[in-house]
């Protein structure tokens, strides 16, 4: 069997596609135009690339975008300060604090202080209540845009059994709370999992977000179950010159395209989609804070 690949891109470009709609005609018949605020501290150059990006995408799509910048060593009160304005800002639906912090601040602290409602990444410890408690909540943006694609590819993911690799709070858990949701048998695995090979074997989804390059083989894949690889990993590629790098997802994607039914690639897979959630979600706190109906398809 050859997977069928699913392609990020594109979904991705008709979520934005989507969103840009949404935001047209809130503009006209509400007068209203979705704001996402973000925050950097520092000067991490991949934090800066992601912010940069973010910051396009969202005036592309029609909505405004509000970048902060604070100095490294700024102080934990200077930037809960700065987060107390754009919660009380009604220009700004949606913000996001651009992680990892510097050490000396506090992340959790940082982002329960985000007003719930505006929590874009959907980080705070009460959206993370809602979603397990399956109510209306901010959903992280990878997980959401895993859903989107699997509920795309299949329609129903009711009784399917599902595994998750990996246990982080951005990725894993709300990954797991996601297929749950969605009436799907939920496996989590991790570092400690034993014979995760036989583990895997059972799944008719996989999500695998480990951060180990390739770790997950063809021979771990049920034929005809849906790979989801979150995984982005740079490795050495001599083969396109020396000092050269190439990026690769957390299966081996060769492999796991042999038997699986579906899969989706790296790049090009799960990463775009990231962007494309935030801005679907930055849409949907607007709509609910202006007491209007939520867009169709781009939530949970
Ligand atoms: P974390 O490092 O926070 O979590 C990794 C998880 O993998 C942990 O739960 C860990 O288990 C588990 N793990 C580690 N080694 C093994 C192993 N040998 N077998 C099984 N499980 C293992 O990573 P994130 O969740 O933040 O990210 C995961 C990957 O997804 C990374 O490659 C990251 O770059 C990528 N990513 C991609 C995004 C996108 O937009 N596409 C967005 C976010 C992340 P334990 O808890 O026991 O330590």
């Amino acid at each position: 069997m050859t997977a069928k690949v699913i392609d990020g891109k594109a979904f991705a470009a008709t979520v934005r596609e989507k969103v840009a709609g949404h935001v047209a005609r809130l503009k006209e018949e509400n007068g209203l135009t979705p704001g996402l605020a973000v925050v950097l501290v520092g000067e991490d150059p991949a934090s800066q690339v992601y912010v940069r990006s973010k910051g396009k995408q969202t005036v592309e799509v029609g909505m405004n975008s509000f970048e902060h910048k604070l100095d490294a060593d700024c102080s934990e009160a200077e930037l809960l300060a700065l987060i107390d304005r754009l919660n009380t800002d009604p220009a700004v639906h949606g913000i996001l604090v651009q992680l990892p912090l510097p050490g000396h601040l506090d992340e959790d602290l940082v982002v329960n202080s985000i007003n719930p409602a505006k929590d874009v990444d959907g980080f705070h410890i009460s959206n993370v209540g809602l979603l397990g408690t399956g109510q209306k909540s901010m959903v992280p943006c990878t997980p959401l845009g895993c859903l989107m694609m699997l509920r795309d590819h299949h329609g129903s993911l009711s009784g399917m059994n599902a595994v998750v690799i990996g246990r982080s709070n951005i990725v894993g858990k709300p990954m797991a709370q996601l297929l749950l949701g969605d009436s799907c048998t939920v496996t989590i695995a991790h570092s400690r999992t034993k014979d995760l090979a036989d583990v895997v074997r059972g799944a008719d989804i996989v999500v695998a977000a480990v951060g180990r390059p390739e770790m997950v083989p063809g021979d771990w894949i049920k034929p005809g179950a849906t790979v989801i690889d979150v995984g982005i990993n740079r490795i050495d590629a001599p083969e396109k010159g020396e000092g050269k790098t190439r990026l690769v997802g957390d299966c081996h994607y060769v492999s796991c395209a042999e038997v699986a039914g579906a899969i989706t690639p790296v790049p090009g897979g799960v990463g775009p989609m990231t962007i494309a959630c935030l801005l679907a979600n930055t849409l949907t706190a607007a709509c609910r804070a202006n007491g209007l109906q939520e867009p169709d398809g781009l939530t949970a």
